[in-house]
């Protein structure tokens, strides 16, 4: 013991060693010894939904035969976040790497703390709500420990709870009110180059007493036998803290092409720069959400999501970028639609959720949502209460769509193939989530926005709670924009981008030979041309077990089927609009008497 601090670097959603000022902040100690550990935490592994694209990106490192089998989609040397973490800190110091500690963090971090005998505990700050939540405990645990706490912002552009207090302590809830409490605060702090040593890692024996009662199963002690049965204790199958393996999670393979880790982050970040007049000129609503090879974004959100790329570092370098194009006397993009106005856009989401905790995720208790009744027919008159027509839906319907909307079989080709992208690949364009978001909500199906978050969230590589949230809440036209007038057609949107029709092609197989005339619209195809392009549109998108998540139907001789549109686009447009035009006429949650009486229900 020299009396020099005795660190816990706890990595979470920053799984990088480049700028990051939690980091930078435990190496000021000039520590004896830095322990970089990420806790598995259980409400990410049972209480969030998280598919096996994310749990990939996040952690797993691929075993030698998969990476054999799929060489085309994980070619040798790639590496997702935790991994490549892990190797990049053994890199800096030959006994250090990053230690995954399984167990809650609420509960291992006392041990640890006394087993190492620790004397700070530093992280990276986190609004979400749960984590919040979280990081209290843990800060009440380390002050009973004697250990000391140091958090440090780092996930976002700014802090959001400075940002919430500089927008007057209410929920940044536009771009303007971001802009004008960002002034307030000053500019985003230039980036802070990685280190370039740590320290060594200190004794990571750990005796920890075994402290429940006897018929529950020992997770808390040790066994150094890396058998089957030893898989959730808290160093891991080989009691040496490593990355988790397929094997380990029992999971199903990942399907996705997209990579995690700090490495690629930076390689990508570096492609998009070295191309000036991308970066500088970057303006989202002109990038064409049916590109996928390559994308027309920088497809960053996932390594942002896990902190494997620094927002501040990607703001800074297009920042200088357009600066320099400028300077050239050529005219960059500016905000909202360039690059730095997306990073602004998902410090707005920040800062909402910051402001308004857990309700921000839903309806109920959200101060800033306008309710919907999803569940009701939706003609309902504003001046009576009463339906307008005969048109009523029963919730298996309701139902019905769902599933066919979640598993892409609605009939309308350019939501298959979206749902179809976001199911395999875990990304999809901004357009396209905005597409697919309209129509499940009021733009086609007229379902609650928080069952299509609660698909976004189990697909999605860049799941945020913050910008998952509020994205679903901006398209239902919820919070955050009113226009429900304008809805994304099915047919003519995707044309204007891809006439061709390669995207639809490219995630729905069985019209690939479809001629260009019917590709948005199959069911008019006459049913010769259906027959020549070996694929019949029939039907309601079931498998053989009558359900909608196995292979579709497939007629003899190899004749594909393809489902026939589940409604008449729009006639459910004028319906939906209808209801919308309702739900804002009788204003938010819990002024409207109709909702508060329950009579809305006996419609
Ligand atoms: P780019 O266009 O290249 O933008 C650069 C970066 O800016 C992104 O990497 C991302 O970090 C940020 N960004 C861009 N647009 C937004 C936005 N509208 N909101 C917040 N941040 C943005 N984004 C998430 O990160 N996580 C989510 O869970 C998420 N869910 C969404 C759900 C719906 C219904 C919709 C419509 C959008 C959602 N988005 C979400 C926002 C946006 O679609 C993605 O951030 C973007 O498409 C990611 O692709 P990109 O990295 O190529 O973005």
């Amino acid at each position: 013991m020299t009396g020099k601090p005795r660190v816990i670097y706890w990595f979470r959603t920053d799984l990088r060693l480049h700028d990051s000022p939690a980091l930078k902040a435990a190496l000021d100690l000039k520590p004896e010894c830095l322990y970089p550990i990420w806790c598995w935490d259980p409400h990410y592994v049972y209480r969030a939904r998280v598919g096996p694209n994310r749990w990939q990106y996040l952690c797993v490192e691929i075993p030698l035969e998969i990476n054999k089998k799929k060489a085309d989609f994980f070619p040798p040397g790639r590496l997702d976040c935790q991994s490549d973490l892990s190797k990049s800190i053994t890199k800096l110091n030959s006994k250090s790497k990053l230690f995954v500690v399984r167990e809650a963090p609420q509960t291992v971090l006392p041990k640890l703390f006394k087993a190492w005998n620790i004397s700070h505990i530093v992280f990276e700050k986190d609004t979400d709500a749960y984590a919040r939540e979280r990081d209290e405990k843990i800060i009440e645990s380390a002050k009973e420990a004697g250990v000391k706490v140091i958090v440090k912002t780092g996930r976002t552009l700014y802090d959001p709870d400075e940002l919430v207090k500089a927008n007057g302590g209410k929920p940044t809830m536009s771009i303007t009110q971001v802009e004008h409490a960002a002034k307030k605060i000053g500019e985003v702090p230039r980036p802070i180059p990685a280190p370039e040593s740590l320290p060594d890692p200190g004794d990571t024996t750990l005796d920890i007493p075994q402290d429940r009662p006897s018929q529950e199963p020992d997770i808390n002690k040790i066994q150094r036998s890396g058998s089957e049965t030893s898989y959730n204790k808290l160093a891991g199958p080989d009691s040496s803290f490593s990355v988790p393996t397929y094997s380990e999670l029992g999971l199903k393979p990942a399907t996705t092409s997209h990579r995690g880790g700090e490495t690629l982050a930076l390689a990508a970040l570096d492609r998009i720069i070295a191309n000036e007049s991308y970066t500088a000129t970057f303006s989202k609503p002109s990038t064409a959400p049916t590109a996928f090879s390559p994308p027309a974004t920088t497809v960053l959100s996932p390594h942002h999501h896990f902190g494997s790329l620094s927002v501040r570092l990607l703001y800074w370098r297009a920042t200088d970028t357009m600066e320099a194009y400028r300077k050239k006397g050529k005219q960059p993009s500016t905000i909202p639609t360039n690059l730095v106005g997306q990073l602004l856009f998902r410090d707005m989401y920040f800062g909402a959720q910051a402001a308004l905790g857990y309700a921000f995720a839903q309806t109920v208790g959200n101060s800033h949502c306008r309710f919907v009744p999803w569940h009701l027919p939706s003609t309902i008159s504003p001046s009576t209460g009463l339906t307008t027509g005969s048109y009523t839906i029963s919730s298996t319907l309701h139902e019905t769509w769902f599933q066919r909307w979640k598993h892409g079989r609605t009939g309308f080709p350019w939501i298959d193939a979206l749902m179809r992208q976001l199911r395999l690949e875990g990304w999809i364009h901004h357009l396209g989530r905005h597409a697919v978001a309209c129509f499940l909500t009021r733009g086609g199906c007229y379902i609650d926005w928080e069952r299509g978050a609660a698909v976004f969230e189990e697909w999605l590589l860049d799941h945020e709670v913050a910008c998952n949230s509020g994205n679903w809440q901006w398209l239902a036209c919820v919070a955050f924009y009113a226009q429900f007038y304008r809805c994304y057609s099915p047919v003519a949107f995707p044309k204007k981008w891809d006439p061709a029709g390669a995207f639809v092609r490219n995630y729905v197989p069985e019209l690939a030979a479809f001629p260009e005339k019917y590709i948005y619209e199959p069911w008019r195809a006459p049913v010769l041309d259906q027959k020549k392009a070996k694929c019949l549109v029939k039907g309601e998108g079931r498998d053989r077990e009558g359900g909608y998540e196995g292979a579709l139907w497939e007629e003899a001789g190899g004749m594909k089927v393809y489902p026939k549109p589940m409604f008449d686009f729009n006639e459910r447009r004028g319906i939906c609009i209808e209801g919308l035009k309702n739900a804002y006429h009788v204003g938010l949650y819990g002024d409207d008497d109709r909702v508060k009486n329950g009579s809305w229900r006996e419609l």
